[in-house]
């Protein structure tokens, strides 16, 4: 049943050409009955570019910097492979991810390994590598400093991961006392350590609290150096916020969303949303990054680490692959319910991962029908998983979809290659892993494709 009058609430994706491209190509259909079940395509170009612009803000800042892309945002090896041809690291937290970058061409001293309380064989592994390691606690640079002093190989790179002064309830970082502790500890270590610096990764998206830690910590460099230390490194972190949708989409779902826009009344606090549209977003938000001034400070940040002769290192996951793929799910059911209807797809929401956080991947979803003889119109739809768990929604929220959906018709969940597509993923049910495409070309009549890897 079509829904008129009024405005149903709508959370278009922002226009992206090549994944238009893909959807009108024909393509998907194929994919779909080919793998007969959900699977994501991606669009390794965009990451490239997304690369780019941020080497290129660097770049126009005047500022000496090197980008890693965090890898637990993708599992995918097509944006490692893309990282290490783009002149970009990796950021690994565990032997596993390390091994990947490895394999995937990233050569060892572009790995930073981040994460908590890392184990020896991982502390080990990175040595052996020439890797930069963020070391997060005092005991985790006593275990490292005596496996670069027995291991004889080389010395162990390391920053020094700051708990922030403003989310002192973080569980990673050190606070002041113990920061102090560990740049004298690595001056004791001597020729087996070379401190490169100190980092930090921030929850959340604002960027003025980034700027003031930068300020903070370049002063910590120029003590570090007075120090004999080399300190010459700070890195930032992630969380470089992307936009989804537009300002106005965005303003205006915020303002009408209500529970009976949503499968059995659910309820979500718009708090624990993304944001899914920033002003300022990727690549501006970094050049603004650039130009903000620290708390305390005459300087803009980009002059303050040029003064101080600072390398900034950004660790962005998210932002890199933006627009850089898609998930498609094929609609199994259709049943109806009050005022709306339930479509169950083949897959769960273990392929789509925003419902682990308390939250909805909220960009609407693309019906793409296989009949479109049907009356257009407004047709809200929920979206259910393949599974039998009552709280398995992929979609809560009764998106209105400009056809009736039909069992059989695709539906495209767009820019899902930003923690989406697996950092949740299970075989439950013993369903099989969606599989990656990759579409490398897709200005050609016919996209070429190619999946991920030959053996997953
Ligand atoms: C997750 C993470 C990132 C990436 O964050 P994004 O928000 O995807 O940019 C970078 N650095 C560290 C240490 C992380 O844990």
């Amino acid at each position: 049943m079509a829904v008129s009058p009024g405005r149903w609430p709508a959370l278009p994706a922002l226009a992206d050409p090549a994944t238009e491209q893909v959807l009108g190509s024909g393509l998907l259909p194929e994919l779909a009955y080919a793998f007969g079940g959900p699977f994501h395509f991606l669009l390794p170009d965009a990451f490239d570019a997304n690369l780019r612009v941020m080497q290129d803000a660097l770049a126009a800042a005047g500022v000496d910097g090197f980008v890693y892309f965090a890898k637990k945002a993708n599992k995918a090896a097509v944006f490692v492979e893309r990282a290490a041809a783009g002149g970009a690291g990796v950021d690994v937290a565990s032997a596993g991810e390390l091994r990947e970058a490895l394999g995937h061409g990233v050569r060892g001293e572009h790995v930073v390994v981040t994460g908590p309380a890392k184990d020896a064989s991982l502390l080990r592994l990175a040595v052996q590598h020439g890797a930069l390691i963020a070391v997060d606690a005092l005991d985790e640079l006593d275990t490292l400093i005596t496996i670069a002093l027995t291991g004889r190989v080389r010395p162990a790179r390391v920053l020094l991961r700051c708990l922030p002064p403003d989310q002192l309830h973080s569980r990673f970082g050190m606070n002041e006392n113990e920061l102090a502790t560990a740049t004298d500890r690595c001056v004791q270590a001597g020729d087996a350590l070379r401190m490169e610096g100190f980092s930090f990764h921030l929850s959340g998206y604002a960027l003025q609290p980034r700027t003031d830690l930068v300020g903070r910590l370049a002063e910590r460099c120029l003590k570090a150096r007075v120090q004999g230390l080399e300190a010459s490194r700070i890195s930032i972190g992630g969380g470089l916020p992307i936009s989804y949708t537009d300002a106005s989409s965005w303003h205006s779902f915020l303002a009408e969303h209500h529970s009976r826009y949503y499968h059995a009344g659910k309820t979500f606090r718009t708090g624990d949303f993304y944001p899914y549209h920033s002003p300022k977003a990727g690549p501006v938000a970094l050049a603004s990054l650039l130009a903000a001034t620290p708390e305390g400070s005459q300087q803009s940040l980009a002059e303050i680490v040029k003064d101080a002769g600072v390398e900034l290192l950004l660790e962005p996951g998210r932002a890199l692959l933006d627009q850089a793929g898609a998930t498609v799910f094929s609609i199994q059911g259709v049943k109806d319910r009050d005022g709306y209807q339930l479509l169950t797809v083949d897959g769960t929401s273990l392929s789509l991962s925003e419902q682990w956080f308390n939250s909805e991947y909220l960009p609407d979803p693309r019906l793409l029908p296989q009949d479109t003889t049907g009356p257009a119109g407004t047709y809200p739809a929920s979206v259910g998983a393949a599974t039998c768990l009552e709280s398995d929604m992929i979609t809560w929220r009764k998106v209105g979809f400009p056809r009736r959906p039909r069992t059989g018709d695709l539906l495209v969940y767009p820019n899902t290659a930003g923690y989406q597509m697996d950092s949740n993923e299970s075989p439950f049910h013993d369903l099989p892993l969606p599989p990656k495409v990759v579409i490398d070309q897709t200005d050609l009549p016919r996209p070429r494709w190619r999946l991920d890897r030959h053996f997953a």
